[in-house]
């Protein structure tokens, strides 16, 4: 049972790797953007604290998303975990250690998605997704393969994200250097970070990570 965490900053190929380990390697993805933006739709406490956060591209408390991972840790005690979008502080590395000790569980690899900023911008102003079933597309580099009709669902209900514009992403972008990128370190000592070039594209990239996953690196 891994459990493993996927970095890199917004656009960088998180949530895309993630959905696909989780339908290949029956892992549980577990997503802090997800279940915020989930608490935001249903308007639920946390979501009302979130929201404005969110909008403005800045980060959520550590409490609060270390909160919400604890409890869908404990929703798939029995699943290998993929943590995708946390942790992003120091405070949030140092409170998964504790969560995993606490149920004897440990972490198995961290995967840096490398890709270069320019890039960014572009992937997430052209990234959508289905409303009903939730698969990530892009404009460019994802199209559904019927145009306007998802690939898994049928659906031809889309939607994009109110913090994908570009505004919002410079500050997502300086979010991520500046609290997100000095825990790099923190898992370098411990020789647990891989890098993968997340420029390369989509398959490519999950091969690399299979590669790690399955220990020949
Ligand atoms: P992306 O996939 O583009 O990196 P996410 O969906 O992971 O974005 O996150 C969207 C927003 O939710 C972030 O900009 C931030 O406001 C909030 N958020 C998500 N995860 C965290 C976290 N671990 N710590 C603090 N804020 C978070
Ligand atoms: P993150 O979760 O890190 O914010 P996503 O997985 O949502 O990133 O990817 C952002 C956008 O870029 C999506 O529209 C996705 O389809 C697209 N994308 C993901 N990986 C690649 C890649 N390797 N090459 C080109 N586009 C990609
Ligand atoms: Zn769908």
């Amino acid at each position: 049972m891994l459990n493993i965490i996927l970095l890199g900053p917004p656009g960088a190929g998180k949530g895309t790797q993630a959905a696909r380990l989780q339908a290949a390697r029956g892992m549980v993805q577990l997503s802090t953007g997800d279940m915020l933006r989930e608490a935001v739709a249903a308007g639920t406490p946390i979501g009302r604290k979130a929201k404005a956060v969110m909008e403005r591209g800045e980060l959520v408390s550590d409490a609060i998303v270390s909160a919400l991972i604890g409890e869908r840790l404990d929703a798939a005690a029995e699943q290998g975990a993929i943590f995708d979008g946390f942790p992003r502080t120091r405070a949030q590395a140092e409170a998964l250690d504790l969560l995993l000790t606490e149920r004897g569980r440990k972490l198995d690899q961290v995967i840096e998605l490398d890709v270069d900023e320019d890039a960014l911008v572009e992937r997430i102003v052209g990234r959508f997704s289905c409303a009903k079933c939730g698969t990530g597309y892009h404009d460019v580099f994802r199209p559904t393969k019927v145009p306007a009709v998802c690939d898994v669902c049928g659906s031809t209900e889309f939607k994009r994200r109110k913090d994908d514009n570009e505004q919002t992403v410079r500050t997502r972008m300086a979010e991520y250097r500046a609290k997100t990128e000095p825990i790099l370190p923190y898992y370098e000592e411990r020789r647990l970070l891989h890098r993968v070039d997340g420029m390369a594209p989509i398959d490519q990239v999950a091969a690399e990570i299979d590669v790690i996953l399955d220990g020949a690196v």
